[in-house]
């Protein structure tokens, strides 16, 4: 057999899993000071919430997802991303009829059939936010410094990342500009790519996205939406740049970021670092997407959101100096002089853990020398000793691993004495 995780898949070890944990709980208490509140959805779903939310000719739908046929004959895809799957429950669980609003939040994996590289993986790590039922311009501002500050929180400084915002329009201005857009490439047809030329019959707008240097060059001479934006887009617009103004976040208007999914309308942003990732550099981000839940069925519902990813944070928070410590595997560590002692240990190592105290001992009849140094590994910040000739006083040997100062203690004490020392 194959006994290795399949191709752009990664085992999360303690220290990746600990600065993931770290991560949810950050989201979790900032996002809670904003009125979010936690959702779960599954990890798969119906196909077509993907190929009708997202779009079926995008990158994502068209080349990257997980579909399979489940047993029962259904066409089932594991999500590719969050959005669609919460914009989904939140219609089927009437979560904004009758003008509420909801503000969700979630956190999990997420799976793309993509060629691996570094912050790339297929099935990768998220943490994201919904806000439905909200239309007001100043929701589009929070939800972007929401996102910000939660960067900031986790140790990436400000001055490390680039807010890049852009609006993609609606339904009363974009079709025109896409056929502008569309347009535009059959005229340069051949300085540009055999994919672009595509893009022209489905989806003309991610040319701007091309990575194809020769493409880029061309498409910074295209049109721009923002010059043909209807009356209340542009008004829209100018209100969540005014926001920002307000809220002294500095932000770059740029005209080519669309996005690869076809949900978003008007407000777009991208959250980049320039260190640690390579040309993979956008850690988050998000937009509007006003018309999704008319996609699945429902009424007309605004909504927005952002997404981040775990891995490609992580490499930001590295190339930032910012060590996630996670807690000592032990704080305490009990070490016996003879294995003898064996069922002492244990109801001392028991009494601490139901005192609250991370503990670890030895199980496998270890040196005290080997002892002292697991215990050193672990991260101890004090080894208690027991001893034939302390246990027969009805005392211990506490030994603070930091001073290495060493006393002895009545048994009744050394759990008050060690949460003392522990602070
Ligand atoms: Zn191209
Ligand atoms: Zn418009």
């Amino acid at each position: 057999m194959n006994a290795r995780a399949p191709k752009g898949t990664a085992d999360m070890l303690p220290d990746v899993a600990r600065a993931w944990e770290h991560m949810q709980r950050t989201a979790q208490r900032l996002f809670a000071r904003y009125g979010y509140e936690p959702v779960y959805t599954p990890i798969f779903e119906h196909t077509e919430v993907f190929t009708r939310g997202i779009g079926e000719a995008t990158d994502i739908v068209s080349k990257e997802m997980y579909t399979f046929e489940d047993k029962g004959g259904r066409s089932i895809t594991l999500r590719p991303e969050g959005t669609a799957s919460v914009v989904r429950a939140t219609l089927e669980h009437n979560l904004v009829a009758n003008g509420q609003s909801a503000k969700l939040y979630y956190a999990g994996p997420m799976f793309r059939y993509e060629r691996p590289q570094k912050g790339r993986m297929r099935q990768f790590w998220q943490i994201g936010a919904e806000a439905l039922g909200m239309a007001e311009p100043g929701i589009d501002a929070e939800v972007i410094v929401m996102l910000m500050r939660y960067f900031e929180e986790l140790g990436i400084p400000r001055q490390n990342m680039r807010l890049l915002i852009n609006t993609m329009g609606d339904e009363n201005c974009r079709p025109a500009y896409r056929d502008k857009i569309a347009g535009f490439i059959r005229e340069h047809s051949t300085a540009l790519c055999e994919e672009c030329n595509r893009r022209a019959e489905t989806n003309p707008l991610r040319a701007f996205d091309c990575k194809n240097p020769g493409c880029k060059d061309v498409m910074s001479e295209a049109p721009l939406l923002r010059d043909e934006l209807c009356d209340d887009c542009a008004a829209h617009y100018a209100a969540v740049k005014s926001s920002l103004d307000d809220l002294a976040i500095s932000y770059i208007e740029d005209p080519s970021l669309v996005r690869g999914l076809d949900y978003y309308t008007r407000t777009v942003f991208e959250v980049q670092v320039d260190a640690g990732l390579g040309s993979q550099n956008a850690i988050g981000g998000g937009g509007r997407y006003d018309r999704l839940m008319e996609q699945y069925g429902g009424p007309a519902t605004p909504g927005l959101g952002f997404a981040l990813g775990f891995e490609r944070t992580l490499l930001a928070l590295e190339a930032a100096g910012v060590a996630i410590l996670g807690h000592p595997v032990a704080e305490v560590y009990v070490a016996r002089v003879d294995a003898a002692l064996g069922g002492a240990v244990f109801a001392l190592v028991q009494e601490l853990r139901d005192a609250g105290i991370a503990t670890e001992t030895d199980y496998q009849g270890r040196s005290l020398k080997s002892q002292f140094k697991q215990a050193d590994r672990l991260g101890a910040r004090a080894v208690v000793i027991v001893g034939p000739d302390e246990l027969a006083a009805g005392e211990v040997t506490m030994r603070d691993m930091t001073t290495k100062d060493e006393s002895r203690i009545p048994l009744g004490e050394i759990a008050a004495r060690l949460k003392q020392l522990l602070g």
